[in-house]
């Protein structure tokens, strides 16, 4: 187990925003930054003292990386296991390639969410056109066909209602085996980051409410508004699944909660995550802070929250109003990730904005406008 000490160089796979905050905040705390991204000048680019520009499977790239780095992380789960083995073999990369190679297939992710007792909604594994039908007679409709690998922001998934959706579904067994999801009819969508160090040392970050729109995460509240007894076991289960899969680094759980009161996890990120953005300002430590703090074995920082917030993500779309409010953000904190091109949908920045309570907060939020249609 090795300290990696300011000064040293931190190497960061993806040069996207989160790579971007992982990399502000520890120049915060006097590292230097080396970043492997296929575009120059990439959001974490324009931050680091080094870039290696190249693509994510080019392996002579991840040497060249390897070479200037004291330690290796990541910012995205699509990685090349093959590269990652490699840099788990002659680089220091404390996080290892097993949690990587476990979430980016979503089967590989049920079986270990339900090794640490958690729950997952039903699910049936369809490789075939044969498989698909008789999962949905096992699994039943409403239910959601996802691909095992590489789907986000709702990317991948088709939702199965009646039998012309299962035309559509079809199409999805293309781009390779699938996983069919019962489609839940949930209370609330809720999510706990949690970190675990190189040392062992877990932390829960405290459970943030989430909204989306058109499979977009759009805002956090924070404190999400369920009871404390629920709270409690969605951190629980966090830093139960962090353990018995005996990760390093940041794990952000995405969970649904039911009427009756039950969690099932939804799914996992083996990053710093979107709906932890929050963090950033109201808690003591950030998430990106704890991310360095655990890869570098340093203690992990107080997960405190200090204020109630919310978190609203910037699309593109919200570009030109947001820079319009400006003038009103006295309680707000901008943060956007140099992006250059300003594309609908596409996430450009998020806005941290703080209040006596969330109420009085969602109220500000809609004399902002930004994000009126
Ligand atoms: P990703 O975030 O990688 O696109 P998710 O599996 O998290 O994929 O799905 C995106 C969103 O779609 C979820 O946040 C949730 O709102 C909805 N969703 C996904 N699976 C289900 C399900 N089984 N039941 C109900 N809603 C679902
Ligand atoms: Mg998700």
């Amino acid at each position: 187990m090795k300290t990696i000490l300011p000064g040293q160089t931190i190497g960061i796979i993806g040069g996207g925003q989160l790579g971007r905050m992982m990399a502000i905040a520890a120049k915060e705390m006097g590292y230097k930054i080396a970043v492997l991204d296929p575009t120059k000048n990439s959001p974490t680019g324009q931050i680091a003292d080094m870039e290696v520009v190249a693509p994510f499977h080019d392996l002579d790239a991840a040497k060249r990386l390897a070479e200037t780095s004291d330690i290796i992380t990541y910012e995205f789960e699509n990685i090349d296991v093959g590269v990652l083995a490699w840099l788990e073999d002659h680089a220091y990369l404390p996080q290892g390639s097993e949690l990587i190679r476990t979430t980016q297939d979503r089967a590989y992710e049920k079986e270990a969410i339900e090794k640490s007792n958690a729950k997952v909604v039903p699910y049936y594994l369809v490789n075939t056109l044969e498989d698909l039908t008789k999962a949905t007679q096992i699994i039943g409709i409403p239910s959601v066909l996802k691909t095992r690998r590489g789907g986000y922001d709702g990317k991948g998934q088709v939702m199965i209602r009646d039998e012309a959706d299962v035309k559509e579904a079809k199409t999805l067994l293309k781009y390779g085996p699938c996983i069919l999801e019962k489609f839940l009819d949930f209370e609330q969508e809720i999510s706990v980051v949690v970190n675990r160090s190189v040392a062992g040392e877990t932390k829960a970050f405290p459970v943030a409410e989430n909204i989306h729109v058109d499979h977009i995460l759009m805002q956090s509240i924070v404190p999400a508004r369920i009871s404390e007894n629920i709270k409690t076991q969605a951190e629980s289960l966090a830093i139960n699944l962090a353990e018995s899969m005996q990760m390093v680094g940041t794990l952000g759980v995405e969970m649904f909660l039911t009427r009756d009161g039950d969690i099932f996890i939804n799914e996992l990120a083996p990053r710093p995550h979107n709906s932890g953005h929050y963090t950033m300002n109201g808690c003591n430590t950030s998430q990106f802070e704890q991310h360095i703090r655990a890869i570098c074995n340093w203690p992990l920082g107080s997960t405190k929250l200090i204020d109630p917030i919310v978190m609203m993500n910037i699309l593109g779309e919200h570009m030109e109003k947001t820079i319009e409010a400006i003038p009103q953000f006295d309680s707000c904190k901008l943060h956007l990730y140099g992006k250059d091109e300003v594309k609908h949908k596409r996430k450009m920045g998020h806005l941290n904005i703080l209040g006596e309570d969330v109420e009085s907060i969602i109220e500000k939020i809609n004399t902002l406008t930004i994000w009126l249609p």
